[in-house]
């Protein structure tokens, strides 16, 4: 199919482009990569009037090293995340995700700041914006706000930006000492989305206890699920395997409730859940503790 007719409009500044979004209000929509947007316009699931192309936004694209860890700019090319040698120096654990989301064709063309406008829930950034306590910054015509990852994410595809708000940038902190991260997903094929995933970062403390952690997950509720019991139960514990086993148990029994669907079962996704957060876990432990670690299986 062919998408529905709509005016394609290509602002020069951030400014400008804001200027029209306002005057557009709820017809128009932000054209970033078009990875996920002309799909849908493809499949006349959405009709946007007008079209706002950023990719003439320069200032939006880029990785800066900034005093928390990094400033990625939203029309930053996933690509050039998952190449960057800042994000492998100063958040490894995006570094070891990038690979997972789709292949390098749509990577080249997709951003950062598209996939996680997007909101999908199986879509990886989301969960690993979440599990690095990410701040989106966001902006409309006339005020710049921040938005923590964890409270951007509102529902099904739905996100907290107002419709005359554009996203500029995120900012991940920096990794923190004796900290080890790991990601883990399943697809049917490498390329596919993910039937589940998990991102997990574990922070020690001195005497080799659970001083923090994240455990997030994708594909098994309307946006990135974030495993708080499981969490809780690992504050002050020593991670030994035992205590990972309980925490991917109180992760697959507790802290989720995973849709059905034509790819999965609820139950089997509880035991993907169970399964890769004991795996991320594991990995992420040994790197807190120093040890060298195995790569992943994604390319
Ligand atoms: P677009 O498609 O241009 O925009 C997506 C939405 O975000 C639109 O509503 C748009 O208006 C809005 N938007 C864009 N930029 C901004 C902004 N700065 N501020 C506010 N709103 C904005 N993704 C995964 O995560 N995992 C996968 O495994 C995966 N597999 C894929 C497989 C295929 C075959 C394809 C085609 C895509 C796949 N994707 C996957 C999606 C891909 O990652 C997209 O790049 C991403 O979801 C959207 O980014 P985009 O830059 O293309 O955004």
């Amino acid at each position: 199919m062919k998408p529905a007719p709509f005016r394609y409009l290509r602002p020069g500044t951030v400014d400008d482009a804001l200027d029209l979004l306002t005057e557009h209000g709820p017809q128009a929509k932000l054209l970033a990569g078009g990875q996920s947007l002309i799909p849908t316009m493809n499949f006349r699931l959405s009709q946007p009037a007008v079209l706002i192309d950023l990719n003439r936004l320069g200032e939006l694209a880029g990785i800066e090293e900034s005093r928390r860890g990094l400033m990625i700019g939203a029309m930053t090319r996933q690509r050039a995340a998952e190449r960057s040698g800042a994000v492998r120096d100063r958040a490894p654990l995006l570094s070891e995700a990038m690979p997972f989301i789709s292949h390098p064709q749509v990577r080249n063309r997709g951003t950062i700041g598209g996939s996680l406008a997007h909101a999908d829930p199986a879509a990886e950034l989301p969960a690993l914006m979440v599990a690095l306590d990410a701040e989106f910054l966001v902006r409309d015509r006339d005020h710049q706000r921040r938005i923590a990852a964890a409270d951007f994410y509102t529902g099904l595809f739905a996100t907290a930006l107002a419709p005359d708000e554009m996203l500029l940038s995120v900012e991940v902190p920096k990794t923190p000492k004796r900290t080890g991260w790991a990601f883990e997903e399943i697809s049917r094929r490498h390329g596919d989305y993910a039937l589940v995933g998990v991102a997990t970062t574990i922070t020690l403390d001195r005497k080799g206890r659970c001083d923090g952690a994240h455990i997030v997950l994708l594909s098994v509720g309307d946006g990135p699920v974030a495993a708080s019991q499981a969490v809780a139960g690992l504050a002050g514990e020593e991670p030994t395997a035992d205590a990972i086993r309980q925490a991917a148990e109180v992760t697959a029994t507790r802290d989720i409730d995973p849709p059905a669907d034509i790819h999965a079962s609820a139950a089997y996704r509880r035991q993907l859940a169970r399964v890769l957060t004991t795996r991320a876990l594991t990995r992420a432990v040994a790197r807190a503790q120093g040890a060298e670690v195995s790569e992943t299986g994604a390319r």
